[in-house]
């Protein structure tokens, strides 16, 4: 049975002690960053920050006495049907794969393969804005659900850090049940509470206040069907796995 994330932001603190503890745990080091009057810091994922604890801070109903903060540790979804394999797979097949036991998604030595404009379209087939490419070597990341620690029946380091509940692992359907039981709870004290696509990611949260006082693709948009391909853009698409493999040997 795969496994899932289970995200209650209603119990975040915003410590960062998940942001600090997935560097470590990937050996990932520090990145430059400056501080720009949030308590979000770095600003943004990158290439060495696959977790980052978003925050925004908002007036409620014009009173300045009312001041909400909005908490979101945001990471990759595991999404249930990965729309970035698809694209890589366009490219190269094999970059991004699908672990069936925990449904992990995972980014493979290949993703290095993939060209700037090949990263461009994964990234735009994410609906969250997650994956990162590392501009020395190429390669494309994000969080990988310390699958290294799952398989040997650990939690991943996030979770094994979080000293609030806000962060849970385990069984898909245990955790989509944990997920309704606090929501019946949540609601009473916030009635805006809500689980975030429940049906297609891994990586299920639990908000108290719409999806956009907290970031940007905290929710996924439905995205407009795609214009049908000319006949050259369909041949050329065609033509790019060859090309890709052509360039790989
Ligand atoms: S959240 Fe984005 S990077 Fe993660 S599995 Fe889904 S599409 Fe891929
Ligand atoms: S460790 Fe837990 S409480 Fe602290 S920022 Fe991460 S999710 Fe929030």
């Amino acid at each position: 049975m795969p496994n899932a994330f289970f995200i209650d932001v209603s119990r975040c603190t915003a410590c960062r002690g998940c942001q600090v503890a997935c560097k470590e745990w990937h050996g990932l080091p520090a990145v430059q960053t400056k501080q720009k009057g949030t308590h979000q810091n770095p600003p943004d994922l990158t290439p060495y920050n696959y977790k980052v604890v978003r925050f925004r801070e908002r007036i409620m109903n014009n009173d300045r006495e009312h001041v909400v903060w909005n908490f979101f540790p945001d990471q990759c979804r595991h999404c249930t049907d990965a729309p970035c394999q698809s694209a890589a797979d366009d490219y190269v097949e094999g970059a991004i794969l699908q672990d069936e036991d925990t449904g992990a998604v995972i980014y493979t030595d290949l993703t290095k393969k993939l060209s700037v404009e090949a990263f461009e379209e994964v990234l735009d087939a994410c609906p969250y804005n997650i994956p990162r490419r590392d501009a020395k070597t190429g390669a494309v990341v994000k969080c990988d659900m310390c699958i290294d620690r799952v398989r040997s029946g650990l939690l991943p380091m996030c979770v094994a850090t979080c000293p609030t509940g806000t962060m849970n692992f385990g069984d898909r359907e245990d955790m989509i049940q944990l997920a309704h039981e606090r929501l019946a709870i949540v609601k009473k004290q916030f009635p805006n509470a809500q689980i975030v696509d429940e049906d297609s990611v891994n990586v299920i949260y639990l908000i108290t206040d719409a999806p956009e006082f907290y970031a940007d693709d905290v929710m996924a948009a439905a995205k407009p069907a795609p214009a049908p391909l000319t006949r050259k853009e369909f041949f050329a698409k065609l033509a790019r796995p060859l090309g890709a493999m052509k360039l790989n040997v």
